[in-house]
Order: C-alpha cells, then sequence, then structure tokens
C-alpha cells in the first residue's frame, strides 16, 4: 500500500508531493490548519508539522490518524535525490525583495546568503565549509524543498571562522538574523544533528549555543543535539520565549540580551 493511499483512507487531505513527501492538511485536531503544514516522508512514513510542530515515526503516524497497524507503507526505494548547484539560472528580482522586506534583512546580508529566486521560489544556496556550492533550498510559503546531499548540512558554514563561539539554529533565517547582528551561526535546517553535522561542527569550534525553536520540537531536537554533541565540545543553551520563538524573530537588543542570558545546558535544564 502507498503511503498516499494509507493517508487518503485516514481521511487526511493531501495538497501536494514532492519526491519524498506528501505535504497535507494537518490532521491533528488541535491545529484548525488551513495551509498545508503537514508534511510525511513517503517512504519513512514519518511526519512533521510546521503549524503546530507535531513529529513522529511512522508507528507514531498510525496512532495520530486512529489507523490499524495492518497497513505497511510501500517502501519503495525514493528516486536518487536531486541536488542542484548550477546557480546560473536563478536571480535576484521582486521575490527576493520582498523577502527582504518582509523579515527586515539588510542588502548586505541578502547578498552575503547569496538569497536567489526563480518563478515561483526563493532560492537559498547552501555550501560547504571551503564555500563549494552543495545545492539548494527553495521556500515557497512555508514549504521547503532541499536538492541537497544526503547526511545534513550546516547552513552557513562558509562564513565560520575557525575557534570562535558557534550558534546552533533551525532555519535559514536564524542564521541570517544572527550573522546580520555579528554573530557566527550556522543552521542545521531541521531540529536534529546528524553524525556528519556533528563532525563538521566540532572541527570548527569547541563552543557550541544551542538555540533551536521554542515549541516541543525544538525543545526535544536541543536533548538530542545535546546528548550528541557532549564531551566534544562545550554546550550552552539560550532562551527563546513564547512571544519569539525563533532567532528570526529577535531584533539586536533581544539578541544581545538572549546570548548574555545564555546558560550551561545541564543547569538550564535543572532549573526549568
Ligand atoms: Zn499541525
Amino acid at each position: 500500500m502507498l503511503m498516499r493511499e494509507i493517508l487518503e483512507k485516514a481521511g487526511v487531505e493531501i495538497k501536494s508531493e514532492t519526491d519524498s513527501h506528501l505535504i497535507c492538511i494537518c490532521p491533528n485536531p488541535a491545529h484548525k490548519d488551513i495551509h498545508p503544514s503537514f508534511s510525511v516522508n513517503k517512504y519513512a512514513g514519518c511526519y512533521h508539522c510546521f503549524g503546530c510542530g507535531i513529529s513522529g515515526n511512522w508507528m507514531e503516524l498510525l496512532k495520530l490518524l486512529k489507523v490499524k497497524a495492518t497497513f505497511t507503507p510501500k517502501l519503495t526505494p525514493p528516486r536518487k535525490s536531486k541536488v542542484i548547484t548550477d546557480l546560473s539560472k536563478f536571480w535576484r528580482g521582486k521575490r527576493v525583495e520582498r523577502f527582504r522586506k518582509d523579515r527586515n534583512f539588510s542588502r548586505e546580508i541578502i547578498q552575503q546568503f547569496e538569497v536567489l529566486e526563480d518563478n515561483e521560489f526563493l532560492i537559498f544556496p547552501v555550501r560547504d565549509k571551503n564555500n563549494k556550492i552543495l545545492g539548494i533550498i527553495k521556500r515557497a510559503g512555508r514549504h521547503f524543498y532541499t536538492y541537497l546531499p544526503r547526511g545534513g548540512v550546516l547552513y552557513g558554514v562558509q562564513f565560520i571562522k575557525r575557534g570562535k563561539e558557534v550558534i546552533l539554529t533551525e532555519g535559514i533565517t536564524d542564521v541570517m538574523r544572527a550573522t546580520e547582528y555579528g554573530y557566527q551561526a550556522v543552521g542545521l535546517l531541521t531540529n536534529r544533528i546528524s553524525k556528519k553535522q556533528k563532525k563538521v561542527l566540532s572541527t570548527l569550534t569547541d563552543k557550541v549555543i544551542i538555540a533551536l525553536d521554542y515549541d516541543p520540537s525544538g525543545r526535544k531536537g536541543s536533548t538530542q543535539v545535546y546528548n550528541s554533541l557532549k564531551g566534544s565540545v562545550d554546550i550552552f543553551v539560550v532562551r527563546l520565549t513564547e512571544n519569539k520563538k525563533d532567532l528570526g524573530q529577535l531584533n539586536k537588543k533581544e539578541m544581545e540580551e538572549m546570548m548574555k542570558n545564555r546558560r550551561s545546558f545541564l543547569v538550564a535544564r535543572l532549573t526549568t
């Protein structure tokens, strides 16, 4: 049985599809989803909602959908994921300018991070620490499509100066914002750290400040990141709040305040 059939049978409204994911209206009854925010991996069955933050594996998906586990997803191996490294067909125009104004970014930061566009999407190139282009992320509204090698990347890693502290965050705009305010930051593009990401990060710094989003999955992710990195680097954590859930929303003063109030990860966990 295909994932699409399983979801349809459970009454989930599928709005679009990529090579690897089905994009749906979130089935969480507590989340009155209007946009399709719920993304399900067609092959692994794991899911994540960009609206309410719920996520889980295949078994948890069945539970969420109240579907008996008599189905098994057809684990067709996905086509080799397409990696796009040619930036020549993209440009910088109205779409980029709208993004810049909406997010209140400087022109310099847009140029530094090479934000581009095509007809439908914003394009965010991803480079490695030697500035070699690895691939791109396309964004339309709240939907992200990655054209990157497997195993995880560190968004913004090409700007990291070795030996200085690094803020570890989730998203593209979080990294751009921190960089704009003069901090070093890289983005996991998810809320977990992979072995590959850990390896690169630990060659660049021995001091990491975890600043994942303020939501249940960000909190869970912080623990995973801590457990993965402990022993190899010093780990601090900063506190985001309900009003300012991610770094991208902070103004300069708020970020300075947040960085000043950073705490050792363990102390923070013991006291909150
Ligand atoms: Zn949701």
